[in-house]
Parts: C-alpha cells; structure tokens; sequence
C-alpha cells in the first residue's frame, strides 16, 4: 500500500498554502480585530467566516458520527468531487477508474482537469464486480469512483465487493453516499479507521433538504482532510451557509420524518408504476428515487414536460436504455405524476 504522501501529486505536497489572518492568530480571545482589513460596521457580514468551519462540524460530528478533524466541507459535494482530482491527479498523466452508469460529475471533473476516465461497467443486476475494476487500473490510477446508492440506478453496491475495491487497489478509493440516509445499509463513512485510503462523500443537498445552500462533506483519515485543507479556497463555506448548517443539524428527527414519509411514498409509487401498461421494469432502489423501464422513454418524457411534470430521462445511458429516473416528491405531487401517466 502507497502512503498518501506518495500518492499526492509533488505540487501539492510541497505546496505552502494560503495563510489568512484569521488563521495566524490562536489560543487567545480576541476583542479587537484590526487583521483583515475588514468594514467594522454591517455585523455580522463584516467578518470573513470561520475557514475552518468548526462549529459546523462539532454539529456534524453528533449526526455523522465522525470526528471533526475527519470532516472536510465544501461548495456542495461538487467541490468535494473536484479536489480529489486537483490534489492526486498529475494532468495528463494519471488516471481514474469509475463504475459505469453513475453520477455525472467524477467524468465532468475528471475531464476539466484532464486526467483519462476510465467507466467500468456495471453487470444487468448494476452490480460491480471487484475484480473487474482493479483490472481498470495501472500504476497511474489514481482514484476509483464508487457510488452507493448508486445515481441513476438506485441501488446499493455490494458492500463485499467495495470492500475488495478499497483493500485491493494501491490508490484512494472514494465512495459517494450522497443519499445513504434514504438507506439501511451501514455506512461506510463509519468504517473510516479501517480504510487509510477510503474517502466517503455526503452531501446536505437530498435527504436533508437543502440543495440551496451548497453544503457538502468528504469524510478520510485526518491526513487526507489536512490535504483538501490545504488547498481548498480559504473561506470555501459563506457564513449564510454555516448558520443555516447549524440550523438544520439542530433538527435530525424532522429529517428522520422526512425520509420515514418519502419510503412510504416512493413504495406506493412505484406499486403503481409497476402496474402501468407503458412499464417494462421498475428496478430495486435504496435512495429517493427509482428508475422505470419504459415503452418509450424519449416520448414518454416529451409528455410529461407537455404536463408541467419533469422526470429524468435517462435513456441515453449505458444499461439505463428507456429508463426515465424519478424521483419522489410529496403525495400530492407523486399522485399528480401517477394521473399524468395513466392517461397517456
Ligand atoms: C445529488 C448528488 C450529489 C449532491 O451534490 P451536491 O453538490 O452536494 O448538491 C452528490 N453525489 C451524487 C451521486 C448525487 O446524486
């Protein structure tokens, strides 16, 4: 196994970062601050917020399970994608090795910073197979994607095989578990003391209702978080989106409530989809939405936009032909989606 400083592109282990003037003064409380060339008036926007995002994390700490120092936030999990890359991948030169169909954005990041893409298929049951992956790689891959409940597909890798994945490979292993609340699966996050090269990623944006404030989370040994530390903008977290953080995590139990009413839901819809003569498949899901196959998913689609109602065709990707991906909303709209779709 490579240690993470071997692993870390050179520019980055000897990197010097940015050291703001809130992060040079420590162990006193400060009354005055004349260090940042800030406004004194117009509290509390006036102050650069805390670039560290302590309490925010504290806060995370009690919902996550996972030590503050073991915490990286950022610009919503989009910028948790993107620094795995920025910190591990010599443009160019390496690689990354990700399962295929999955979320958009590992290849959107992959080809900004130009490092080859390497999709793994996944089998008809959107399973992977460890094996097959670790055949991906070569000495320069330096990252492999999993996600788990897996976007589009819904489902929970198996668990056995990511652990293979995570044991098996010489480089860092990230698992997205953006909608893992939506899950009874254990999660990984959880297992992070086991796994030096794991990184899991969570987000604010599905289950816990609050895609608007951009709020994402890379969860890794305290090495790797000093890393993304190191080179992520230095007030990365608005202050608006800190304190509407802390509001939020006050309050696990309405989230809990939240996600207890969308499973009811997402079994009484998709029931009824099952039951459409325009459904071909309705496949097992572990997330906040599932994926049908259809007679004709471009039509079908077409309609209901014509209806007001958008879904997610997901007819052009690998496995995914004729699939529209929905997602569940409240009663009243999932009745309104079922109304559309019985009349077409
Ligand atoms: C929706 C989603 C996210 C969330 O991204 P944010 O930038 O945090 O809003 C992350 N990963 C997957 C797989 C998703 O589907």
């Amino acid at each position: 196994m490579k240690s993470i400083e071997e692993l870390v592109r050179p520019n980055i282990r000897s990197l010097a970062p940015y050291s703001s003037a809130r992060n040079e003064y420590s162990g006193h409380v400060a009354r005055v601050f004349l260090d940042a060339n800030e406004n004194p008036y117009n509290k509390p926007f006036n102050r650069y917020p805390d670039p560290l995002q302590e309490e925010v994390k504290t806060a995370l700490r009690k919902v996550k399970g996972v030590r503050e120092e073991c915490i990286f936030l950022g610009n919503g999990s989009d910028e948790a994608i993107d620094l795995p890359y920025r910190i591990f991948c010599r443009p160019g030169v390496d690689n990354v090795v990700a399962i295929e169909p999955t979320y958009g954005m590992y290849k959107v990041c992959a080809d900004i910073n130009d490092v080859e893409y390497r999709p793994v298929l996944l089998d008809e049951k959107f399973q992977i197979n460890a094996e097959k992956l670790l055949n991906a790689t070569d000495a320069n891959t330096k990252l492999i994607w999993i996600c788990s409940p897996n976007n589009p597909t819904g489902n929970c890798i198996n668990r056995d095989e990511i652990v293979k994945v995570i044991t098996g490979f010489d480089g860092i292993v990230i698992v997205d578990e953006a909608y893992s609340d939506f899950s009874s699966e254990r999660p990984l996050r959880l297992e992070l003391d086991k796994h030096p090269n794991l990184i899991v990623l969570n987000t604010l944006s599905k289950a816990w209702g609050c895609a608007a404030i951009r709020l994402g989370m890379a969860f890794a040994s305290k090495e790797i978080i000093d890393i993304f530390n190191k080179v992520k903008y230095p007030y990365n977290i608005n202050l608006l989106t800190q304190q509407q953080a802390l509001e939020s995590l006050k309050d696990p139990f309405t989230v809990d409530n939240w996600v207890k009413t969308l499973l009811q839901e997402r079994e009484r819809l998709m029931a009824a989809v099952k039951e459409l003569p325009i459904t071909e498949e309705v496949y097992p899901t572990d997330a906040n939405f599932f994926l049908a196959k259809v007679t004709d998913a471009q039509k079908i689609y077409d309609y209901l936009v014509e209806e007001g109602i958008i879904v997610r065709n997901r007819t052009r990707v690998q496995l995914c032909h004729n699939c529209l991906r929905i997602t569940i909303g409240t009663r009243s709209e999932n009745a309104e989606l079922l109304g559309a779709l019985r009349k077409y």
